[in-house]
């Protein structure tokens, strides 16, 4: 692949994210909902109610943050759950919000239990509980923090603890996106990059982007540096087509990755079941990287079926793999 061929790639990711609901592409009614939670906040000049954002990654949950706090005309801050270790983390930055300011933090489920509890009392009326001192002198010192709204994104919400979830007054799922609102998002991003591209080239990298905008506007960058490279002038769907074809990104829009697991399991273990554990070893993969990023795509696109006693494929995928079944 062409590294970087194009001038546009001085444009960075932050700038292709769109700033406001209105240009935020896709799930009408999640943003239809949002709005009128944001308009009656900024109404009773409240914070909004806590909301938590579920769904995989690169769908636009910190897109979604980020448009609520210019919505909201307030600041926020970031962070995530894996790097707030300890309690005192927390209460660091919660002491320096503003008033009604968004904390977005980010795979929520992965922060610690003791800094869930230093949450629990700032999220329901905004006091922190200080353990001051140690032993038989130890007390608790109430202070009291800014009103403000806590975003919470994750990509697995089963694994976010019940009093957790109960907290947030707003749950909203991100699910994949249909290849058309992708083929929008990459026209899009291909006016802000300054690349033409036709209406079914834009629509060939929506179909192949696994319903993900991440993806989808990666692809985009990568297609341009091939058609760049060829000497076209924009990219229509041939050029699409063939360089993701190159790129290994097949019709159905899986990737090398994809298909190892898809050929290991059935070559391996017969088409299933295995489990997630066995898979990854099999696949030499992370177990979180298959649960996060590959499996969803391949069980909404029905290659892959969960079952309790594992994963299995199914006749898609055999007929995809060009194996019998
Ligand atoms: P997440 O936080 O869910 O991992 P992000 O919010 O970082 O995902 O989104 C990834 C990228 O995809 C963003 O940079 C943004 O440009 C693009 N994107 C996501 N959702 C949309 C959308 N609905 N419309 C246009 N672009 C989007």
């Amino acid at each position: 692949m062409t590294p970087n061929a194009g001038m546009d790639d001085i444009v960075p990711d932050e700038q292709l994210r769109p700033a406001s609901l209105d240009e935020f592409i896709g799930h009408a009614s999640l943003r239809e909902n949002l709005k009128v939670y944001l308009q009656s906040a900024k109404e009773r000049g409240q914070a909004l109610d806590h909301v938590l954002f579920y769904g995989n990654p690169g769908l636009g949950k910190t897109t979604l943050a980020k448009i609520m706090a210019g919505e909201l005309g307030v600041n926020m801050v970031s962070t995530s759950g894996p790097v707030l270790e300890r309690g005192g983390d927390l209460a660091a930055i919660l002491s320096c919000l503003s008033r009604n300011d968004i904390l977005f933090i980010d795979e929520i489920h992965r922060m610690p239990v003791v800094v869930e509890e230093i949450l629990y009392p700032a999220l329901e009326d905004f006091n922190l509980d200080l353990v001051v001192g140690q032993g038989p002198g130890a007390r608790t010192m109430k202070i009291a923090v800014e009103p403000f709204t806590l975003v919470g994104a994750t990509t697995r919400i089963g694994l976010l603890s019940s009093p957790l979830r109960d907290r947030f007054g707003v749950i909203l799922h991100l699910d994949f996106y249909k290849p058309e609102e992708l083929a929008r998002i990459v026209k899009r991003t291909a006016r802000i990059l300054g690349v033409s591209i036709t209406e079914a080239g834009a629509l060939e990298i929506g179909r192949r982007s696994r319903g993900t905008p991440r993806i989808a506007n990666r692809y985009l960058r990568r297609v341009r540096d091939f058609s760049m490279v060829s000497g076209a002038a924009g990219i229509d769907r041939e050029d699409a087509n063939n360089a993701l074809e190159r790129m290994n990104v097949d019709e159905s829009g899986l990737d090398q990755m994809d298909r190892k697991l898809l050929s290991i399991l059935i070559e391996q273990y017969g088409g299933g079941p295995a489990g997630l554990k066995t898979l990854a070893v099999a696949c030499s993969e992370d177990v979180r990287t298959i649960e996060d990023i590959y499996e969803p795509y391949l069980v909404q696109s029905g290659f892959l079926k969960h079952t309790r006693r594992g994963r299995v494929a199914t006749a898609k995928a055999y007929k995809h793999m060009k194996m019998l079944g």
